[in-house]
């Protein structure tokens, strides 16, 4: 499968989810303006393949703005190494998702039955289980890739060795070892 035929499946996914999950998040207190899962949550997780979309998003904003979000990119991942609870850096201003139409299924999956308020997201059972098995197909979709928190991802796929290499289908999880096992890095195609 060619990474567009990939992208086109990730959406059939992502399709699939919000289908199965609709009658849970039918009771969602979430609206827009609230940020609370963007803002403190700071584990966004995010798939290579999912990483290489968003970063082509980026590389298709004006200048000024890339460089914004790029520098943004490069702080959370400070934080995160730190061990910190990091502000998504696609969050604009008026708290709204830069990037919403192409978000990561770390955040598709998300809603919460009450206001979060300090406590993290409440969620039905099932949807756990449903938001696991479709982390599982993403993985597989992109089974010659890796997952991780979103700024990690990204900083590898800036990475021009490692781009090209994983764009013509190579696989050697050895080639990024050292900062795979610092940085949580999971090898997709470890549990097929
Ligand atoms: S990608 Fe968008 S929805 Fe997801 S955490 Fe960042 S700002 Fe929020």
């Amino acid at each position: 499968m060619t990474f567009e035929e990939k992208k086109e499946r990730l959406k059939e996914i992502y399709k699939a989810f919000d289908r199965e999950a609709v009658e849970f998040k039918k009771s969602a207190m979430c609206k827009p303006g609230c940020a609370y899962c963007c803002i403190h949550f700071g584990s966004v997780d995010i798939t290579t393949l999912e990483g290489l979309i968003i970063r082509d998003r980026v590389n298709s904003f004006a200048k000024p703005l890339k460089k914004r979000i790029k520098k943004k990119i490069a702080q959370n991942k400070k934080l995160r190494e730190k061990g910190k609870v990091a502000q998504c850096p696609f969050l604009k201003e008026d708290k709204t998702c830069r990037i919403y139409d192409i978000r990561p299924f770390s955040c598709r999956q998300l809603y919460s039955l009450r206001e979060c308020d300090g406590r993290g997201p409440t969620v039905h059972r099932q949807a756990v289980n449903l938001a696991e098995k479709t982390v599982q197909r993403l993985q597989r979709l992109d089974s010659t890739g890796y997952s991780g928190h979103i700024s990690f991802i990204i900083h590898l796929l800036e990475k021009q060795e490692f781009r090209d290499f994983y764009l013509a289908g190579g696989f050697n999880p050895a080639q990024i070892m050292g900062f795979g096992k610092t940085h949580d890095i999971i090898i997709n195609g470890k549990g097929i």
